[in-house]
């Protein structure tokens, strides 16, 4: 046990506790630390969309059939414009042949199924050791490398030199669970509204999760006022189909924005990762799927054993950010141009949004293009 490596994952969210469990599989010691407890980190009233790409990566880790029992799919995603009155459906006949099998074009996890899954996981592996930030200083570690997992939060990040761009959408959006009739079974929703988009993720049946997407004050305004009135507000801008039965649970807010973080200037031996290294905007559902898609990389590079030695260490971080820039500019640039593009009621870019879905509708090629990539992100290839 001596000899063997010892690595710091600051921040136990869902990126860092997924590092953990990859690295644990490698002769390392990983320390994994959070200012929450366990139970504060697994009871929290969130819901992540999950695409292909990270089923398999959760499937390399063989986490995926151990969450299975928790995980909605869904075969049909709909998209539509209110400004425009233009919609379309893509189905799980739009997918690639490779992932048709699964009959699900995505899935929906809650936070707390998807964090007990991890933490039990956790459990079985003695060469991980869960902390508070405190009790590992006080055991004056000196650690071989640090895994910087805390989140979108830039506050956190004020100790070390990094290269920092942050873009603010001054937007924020609004979470809440409801029960609604009228809906498609198994059908994800994301509607385009000039104030921002509102997703519908499917839960049980007829139980949805809502992430509206609008102006921080009005979020907040939001926030504040009676439930029933808020459900008003709600009905009145859902299609007309849906029928609004009531509010399950707890109204949350956060704040969205596009940030990307790298520490590549500096000889110190850290790297962001997750949240903490990028985030965009939660429209298409990308953020959680991009940053296991950095914890998949670490591990092939440390897989390798190219780099479990001090000295080799060294060079990881520019290798890293090499590798991951690619996928994460295409995540952002897309996600991105979906707000600049469709998050307004500009009356020159109105053709062209009405000539997108009219494509979509016609062209199977490019509902395939764009669903694929969507759920397999540019990087399924190489995930092995
Ligand atoms: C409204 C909304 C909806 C979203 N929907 C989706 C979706 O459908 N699909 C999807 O893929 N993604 C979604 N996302 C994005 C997703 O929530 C994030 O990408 C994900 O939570 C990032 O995980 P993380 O572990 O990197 O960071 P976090 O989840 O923020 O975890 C960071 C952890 O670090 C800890 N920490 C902070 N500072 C320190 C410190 N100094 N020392 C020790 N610990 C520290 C914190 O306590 C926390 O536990 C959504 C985001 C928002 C805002």
């Amino acid at each position: 046990m001596s000899n063997r490596l010892n690595f710091n994952i600051v921040g136990s969210g869902p990126t860092g506790i997924l590092l953990s469990i990859a690295l644990s599989k490698l002769d390392l010691n990983i320390y994994l630390t959070d200012f929450l407890t366990r139970e504060q980190l697994i009871y929290q009233d969130k819901t992540y969309a999950i695409t292909h790409s990270t089923r398999k990566i959760l499937d390399k880790f063989r986490i995926w059939n151990k969450l299975k029992p928790y995980l909605y799919g869904f075969d049909k995603l709909s998209i539509s414009d209110s400004v425009t009155s233009s919609f379309t459906t893509l189905n799980v006949s739009d997918l690639d042949k490779d992932i048709s099998a699964e009959n699900n074009i995505g899935w929906v996890v809650k936070h707390s199924d998807l964090m007990n899954v991890f933490f039990l996981e956790l459990d079985n592996h003695s060469n991980i050791f869960f902390n508070t930030p405190q009790n590992i200083s006080t055991e004056k570690f000196i650690f071989d490398y640090k895994f910087i997992s805390t989140g979108a939060n830039p506050i956190n990040k004020k100790s070390f030199k990094f290269l920092y761009f942050r873009k603010s959408y001054n937007q924020s959006c609004l979470t809440f669970k409801v029960l609604l009739r009228g809906n498609l079974e198994r059908c994800a929703y994301e509607i385009f509204r000039e104030e921002g988009p509102l997703a519908l993720l499917p839960l049980n049946k007829n139980l949805y999760q809502i992430i509206w997407t609008s102006s921080t004050s009005k979020s907040i305004d939001r926030l504040n006022t009676d439930k029933s009135f808020l459900m008003d507000n709600l009905s009145t801008i859902l299609p007309d189909y849906f029928k609004l039965d009531e509010m399950i649970g707890e109204v949350n807010v956060f704040p969205v924005s596009l940030s990307l973080n790298l520490s590549i200037f500096n000889s110190k031996r850290f790297v962001f990762v997750g949240d903490s290294f990028h985030s965009f905007h939660p429209v298409g559902g990308q953020g959680l799927n991009t940053c296991w898609r950095d914890v998949n990389n670490i591990f092939d590079m440390l897989n390798e054993k190219s780099f479990i030695s001090t000295d080799k260490l060294k060079f990881f971080k520019f290798k890293y950010y090499l590798n991951r820039f690619i996928d994460i500019l295409f995540t952002l640039v897309i996600t991105d141009s979906l707000i600049t593009f469709f998050a307004n009621r500009n009356y020159l870019l109105i053709p062209l949004r009405k000539i997108s879905f009219i494509l979509l509708n016609k062209k199977s090629f490019i509902r395939q293009i764009v669903l694929n990539q969507m759920t397999k992100s540019i990087i399924y290839k190489t995930i092995k």
